[in-house]
């Protein structure tokens, strides 16, 4: 059943290059425990439905204003009405990127067959072999293989991405993670947020600093000719990059 459960009307970091509208899906398959949106991923939480009459009108009035929608979550692939949204927005002449953790890789099959994707952007939770431990669930990593090479195959701009935090994952964790992903074109760590975390143990934590994550930074380099650094202040420049909201 849809439910958007959270609207950001106009943003300038959901979608790389563009100006987008960002549109939270409420419900989540993972269990991450840096999880910034732990109201949004129980699907019957606390935070209300937005009618979806309302966003589609308000698109209408400001498409000359925006570029595109972002649908993230929570996990949008889990929204059995998620097709039926992406088609009012394509009739609205606006571009569509989906964030997703990878687990659905028939609905990405889908909705990347029908063309109604211009952008991808899909969570690299960790190495396959590390899946379980870091998302808090029994991941079908099959699934997840799935889905990476569907993207890369079919995707028209897309991007694969970590949240990185030292007690999670390490740099042999990321070498694997740039093997696994060898080929394509962009990939970014971003910054784990602490403060308001699912695991209130990450609350008590510190983000990693620029530093912790320079030696991590210089193998991606190696791999992707679009490598960057979200959420990561260098101590001689202004702030890297932005945090993503998880
Ligand atoms: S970080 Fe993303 S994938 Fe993980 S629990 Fe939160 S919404 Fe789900």
């Amino acid at each position: 059943m849809y439910s958007v459960q959270g609207w950001i009307r106009v943003s300038l970091l959901d979608y790389p290059d563009h100006l987008c509208s960002t549109l939270f899906i409420a419900g989540c398959n993972f269990r991450c425990p840096y999880c910034h949106n732990k109201d949004l991923i129980n699907k019957n939480g606390s935070l209300e439905q937005i009618a979806w009459g309302e966003i589609v009108e308000w698109l209408d009035a400001n498409r000359r204003m925006i570029d595109g929608v972002c649908f993230t979550g929570g996990e949008p692939t889990l929204c059995a009405d998620l097709e039926s949204m992406i088609d009012d927005i394509k009739r609205l002449n606006l571009k569509v990127k989906l964030d997703t953790n990878g687990t659905n890789p028939q609905m990405l099959k889908r909705l990347l067959g029908l063309k109604l994707l211009d952008f991808v952007a899909m969570d690299i939770k960790a190495p396959l072999r590390k899946y379980s431990m870091v998302c808090r669930t029994n991941v079908d990593l099959q699934n997840i293989k799935e889905s990476v090479e569907i993207i890369k195959s079919s995707a028209p701009r897309y991007e694969f991405r970590t949240t990185f935090h030292p007690s999670l994952l390490s740099i042999e964790d990321f070498y694997q993670i740039c093997e696994w992903l060898r080929g394509a074109p962009t990939y970014v760590i971003q910054n784990c947020r602490t403060g308001d975390n699912l695991d209130p143990f990450f609350s008590r934590l510190s983000p990693a600093s620029y530093e912790d994550v320079q030696d991590i930074a210089s193998l991606c380099r190696k791999y992707f000719a679009n490598f960057s650094l979200r959420g990561f202040t260098n101590p001689l420049r202004k702030p890297v990059g932005s945090f993503h909201r998880v």
